[in-house]
């Protein structure tokens, strides 16, 4: 099915991702409601309608529905039975395979594990005395994870010695992977895109640098080897394919050498994206739109060499007095969140490579005031 310009797209969840998902949509000329619990929630600031209701209100998803011509979702954690009720009526072409691949942690690792996709070895663990097992298996370090609802680094522990076992009682009994520590050299994302007619395209890999398991940095391209940009191309193009994935997924990679192990999936536009908005000639949200609506798919080029800066609370207040000075190829992006809490994503700072400004170096200067150091000073936080 073909949507077109002035017909609607009912989005679930208006965060950040639902807030640039809107302004992409709004601005290819389509009508857009979203559907979301908080009443000034990101998305609301720019949406056309929104239905303030929580994700899993059966009558609030219908209604959502009935608005919309086709409906999409920007997180994982919406319960995938819900949907399966809406999409008797409403057209939800990325279906809910996406979420019930991501939502749980052992049965995204087994569907990647029967792709024979690389990941780190793993063993399902439940109790404390299903951990001391798992860990004579994987052995030391290990990483502890829970199944359900972890993001940046929360519900896992790293266990590097068996003093540090005690450390897991916090997340056990509960349903969890045990995973081995990848001595991995950086982390990278590719972002992918697969839409309701089959095409499929991959943006530029991204290399993710993190603080306290936070996303801080994304630069682009990322100084992987052309044997690595095949591998994750290749991964990211087996998986979509075989498992007929609709949409924008982000694919989360640790690499080690010459070997890359996939560590997450995301069913939807991603962090370590956001640099396609000024970086490539189609951003990752104008994508997941075309692909939803059977539009031919945009092209992933990389204009110029970028790297994306997160803002967390914390950042904010240095981040508002350095505007004024702010170098000519930045490109601020804020959400319109309430209050600036420490570790909330409160915006991104974009810069771009031109003939008169290097993207890396006032990346880094902007960085540094910040109050972060560049990781080749030890990566440390100066604060
Ligand atoms: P995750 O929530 O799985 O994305 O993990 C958050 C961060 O923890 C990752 O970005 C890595 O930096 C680190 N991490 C997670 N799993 C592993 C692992 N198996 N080996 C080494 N580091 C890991």
């Amino acid at each position: 099915m073909i949507i077109t310009p002035y017909q609607t797209i009912g989005i679930i969840g208006g965060g950040q991702l639902g807030q640039m998902l809107t302004l992409a949509a709004k601005s290819m000329g389509f009508y857009v409601v979203i559907l979301d619990p908080q009443e000034n929630c990101c998305a609301a600031q720019v949406a056309d309608e929104h239905i303030v209701t929580a994700y899993d209100d059966q009558k609030g998803l219908q209604l959502l529905a009935e608005k919309a011509d086709v409906l999409t979702y920007e997180f994982e954690n919406i319960p995938a039975t819900a949907l399966e009720e809406v999409m008797m009526t409403g057209y939800l072409p990325q279906g809910t395979k996406p979420l019930h691949l991501t939502q749980h942690r052992l049965r995204e690792k087994q569907a990647l594990a029967q792709l024979d996709i690389p990941i780190a070895p793993f063993q399902a663990v439940t109790t404390q005395a299903e951990l001391e097992t798992a860990l004579q298996i994987i052995g030391y370090p290990a990483v502890l994870k829970t199944c359900f609802g972890g993001y940046d680094g929360k519900g896992q522990c790293v266990l590097y010695t068996p003093a540090d076992v005690e450390k897991a009682q916090q997340l056990l009994p509960a349903d969890c992977v045990l995973e081995a520590f990848i001595q991995f050299d950086y982390e990278v994302s590719i972002i992918t895109t697969r839409s309701v007619t089959g095409e499929m395209t991959t943006f530029p890999i991204g290399l993710n640098e993190h603080r306290n398991q936070m996303l801080a940095r994304t630069l682009v391209p990322a100084p992987c080897s052309q044997g690595i940009v095949n591998q994750v191309e290749a991964l990211a193009q087996k998986l979509m394919e075989h498992h007929e994935l609709i949409g924008t997924m982000a694919i989360e990679c640790f690499i080690a050498g010459e070997t890359v192990y996939i560590n997450e999936l995301a069913p939807r536009p991603h962090n370590s994206g956001h640099y396609t908005i000024e970086g490539c000639f189609v951003s990752q949200f104008e994508q997941h739109i075309r692909a939803i609506c059977g539009w031919p798919l945009g092209d992933t080029s990389l204009r110029q060499a970028t790297v994306m800066i997160n803002l967390y609370g914390q950042d904010m207040p240095r981040f508002l007095q350095m505007v004024p000075e702010l170098p000519t190829n930045a490109y601020v992006h804020c959400y319109q969140k309430g209050e600036m809490k420490v570790n909330r994503k409160m915006g991104h700072v974009t810069f771009i490579d031109t003939p008169q400004a290097s993207a890396e170096k006032n990346a880094k200067i902007v960085y540094n005031r910040l109050g972060y150091c560049d990781s080749s000073t030890g990566g440390k936080r100066n604060d």
